[in-house]
């Protein structure tokens, strides 16, 4: 497999519109507009930073994984995305090198993405996420 970069830092935030008050209004980066993904009950939105994103994350529901996070450790930086050449190849190396997988398939993430995350126990508490765009 080969990991290309840091696609982006996933973080967990309250509320987008007050996260982009920091990110954007206060550090000067640019806010590249947000969008729901359902099937996460997750609003996201992106910051651009050189070669690499902050993406902000805001539950849509209570019951989701970003609200989940957050009632457990507070706001905060939630995983960290690696882009990845080919993700369906590198799911199969690391399910072969014994590596936990939470998505053993891709699926759809923000913008058209394939993504796919690693279970933190195998990653030393990181919650890794796979992306191919
Ligand atoms: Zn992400």
């Amino acid at each position: 497999m080969k990991i290309v970069k840091i696609d982006h830092l996933g973080i967990a935030v309250n509320s987008i519109d007050e996260g982009k008050n920091f990110f954007s209004d206060i550090l000067g980066l640019k806010f590249e507009g947000s969008e729901t993904v359902e099937e996460q009950k997750v609003t996201t939105a992106f910051f651009p930073v050189g070669e690499s994103e902050v993406e902000l994350l805001e539950s849509t529901a209570p019951d989701g994984p970003v609200a989940k996070y957050i009632e457990k450790k507070g706001e905060g930086i939630q995983h960290i995305a690696f882009r990845v050449e080919n993700i369906e190849e590198a799911l199969s190396e690391l399910k072969e090198k014994g590596v936990r997988l939470i998505d053993e398939k891709p699926r759809k993430g923000a913008g058209g993405a394939k993504i796919a995350f690693l279970h933190p126990k195998s990653t030393h508490g990181v919650l890794v996420e796979l992306c191919e765009r």
